[in-house]
């Protein structure tokens, strides 16, 4: 009846995450991020399964943890048996706090810092994806001087449209992120490559962009890519044995959103990888993907208190909520869908159309606009559904908001993930 599964309608009418009650919830303070635990691990396992089922098991899921990193997060991607995609100094950081191992890390990012590059290598993280040629010096020098050998991934711009918003598309030519097939950039940077020393190189990566809900872009980088690890193999005698595919599949924002079931893209993308390897005579590549948005984003709900309702004849009618762009930035920084819900009238039709508007002192802070909502008045809760990747990560303290707490549900029983931060919070850092 919802996007997601794990919500519900109880007998009072009120919305559910997780078996407990939004209602209830919202009264330790709005804003409030929850998550449902069993349907962020049945998100994991069904990523793991496939791999399982496609790639008999050789292959690793690894969580884009930008997407919603915290040390508990990061703990249910390990007991699930993934790896984690971490972007920065700090996501390591906390893939190490919470007791991540090191060797199933997988540190991505376009302009990692020395620092950064130096942590990574200290931690012991399993591979580097390399963006550029400058930092494939850098973490060549920073090997040298530890003396290990550092285990890279190659990152390719494989040419490929996305068919999503240009923000978050990332495999075509003009894209800041890694290196061009089609101009030959890649391949002189694989061959140069080899020749640097303390690197290996164990393979190679794409990621086309997010939120996609087609197949067909999937395999055409499958297939591109394969090729590729071919075409290395030809001209240097090397064969590449990861290859890294990627994330970016889409899930339920609205009712209208159509996504494919995820078993659906890597039992094509694994037809395609076959198929190319038995034609160019080699072996299955090591499989990799990175799911992000569609392990945790669907699994969430955010919580706020409806403060007014300005109604503008003619015009529109506002909703007021107590939190906004601070704590989902989406719709200011792409127009997200989102569908929204009166969670204490859930079971009333959803009847008048209104735009939700954050408290942030910009106009363009909305959550949505004309989206259809249930007659709402001041001190009602609304329910924001799919915040779960890219809201609490992308938070920020505008205006000095304060980050919401972050609840965990699982069979009707919540605990605090992430505290809500205090006043004192905000200028721990001031002098
Ligand atoms: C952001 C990102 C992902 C995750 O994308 P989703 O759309 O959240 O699945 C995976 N890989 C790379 C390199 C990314 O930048």
């Amino acid at each position: 009846m919802f996007v997601s599964d794990c919500l519900n309608v109880n007998e009072k009418g009120h919305l559910t995450i997780g078996g407990c009650d939004t209602v209830e919830l919202a009264k330790r303070g709005t804003p409030i991020i929850v998550y449902d635990e069993n349907e962020i691990r049945k998100n994991c396992r069904a990523f793991v399964k496939s791999i399982e089922e496609n790639y008999d098991g050789k292959g690793r899921v690894i969580y884009a943890s930008k997407s919603f990193s915290c040390l508990e997060m990061v703990r249910i991607c390990n007991q699930e048996n993934m790896g984690l995609d971490v972007v920065s100094g700090g996501e390591i950081y906390t893939a190490l706090k919470a007791g991540f191992p090191a060797e199933r890390i997988y540190f991505h990012g376009n302009n990692k810092s020395y620092e950064e590059l130096s942590e990574a290598l200290n931690a012991g993280v399993g591979r580097i994806m390399v963006d550029n040629l400058t930092e494939l010096e850098t973490i060549s020098e920073l090997a040298k001087e530890k003396n290990v050998k550092a285990n890279i991934i190659l990152r390719i711009k494989p040419g490929i449209d996305a068919h999503t918003h240009d923000f978050v598309k990332t495999g075509q030519i003009d894209s800041k992120f890694g290196l061009a097939l089609e101009t030959g950039e890649a391949m002189e940077a694989v061959k140069h490559i080899l020749t640097v020393d303390n690197i290996e190189l164990c393979g190679v990566h794409c990621h086309i962009g997010s939120q996609i809900f087609d197949i067909e872009p999937f395999e055409h980088a499958a297939e591109v890519m394969v090729k590729f690890i071919a075409d290395i193999k030809s001209e240097t005698g090397y064969e590449i044995k990861e290859l890294d595919l990627g994330g970016g599949f889409g899930i339920k924002y609205k009712e209208s959103d159509k996504p494919n079931p995820y078993d659906s893209y890597m039992k094509a993308a694994s037809k395609v990888v076959k198929a190319e390897c038995k034609k160019y005579g080699l072996e299955v590549p090591f499989i990799i993907i990175e799911p992000g948005r569609s392990i945790a984003g669907a699994t969430a709900v955010t919580l706020y208190t409806v403060g007014s309702v300005k109604e503008i004849p003619g015009i529109r009618t506002y909703v007021a909520i107590d939190g906004g762009m601070s704590d989902n930035p989406r719709y200011i920084l792409y127009q997200a869908d989102y569908e929204v819900v009166c969670a204490n009238k859930a079971s009333e039709e959803r009847t008048k159309k209104v735009t939700v508007a954050g408290k942030c002192c910009e106009s363009g802070d909305l959550i949505q606009e004309d989206t259809m909502l249930q007659e709402v008045e001041a001190g009602d809760i609304v329910a924001v559904l799919s915040t779960g990747a890219y809201n609490y990560s992308m938070a920020s303290n505008y205006n000095k908001l304060r980050k919401p707490e972050v609840l965990m549900v699982k069979d009707g029983v919540a605990r605090t993930i992430i505290k809500r931060e205090t006043y004192e919070d905000l200028i721990k850092n001031e002098i």
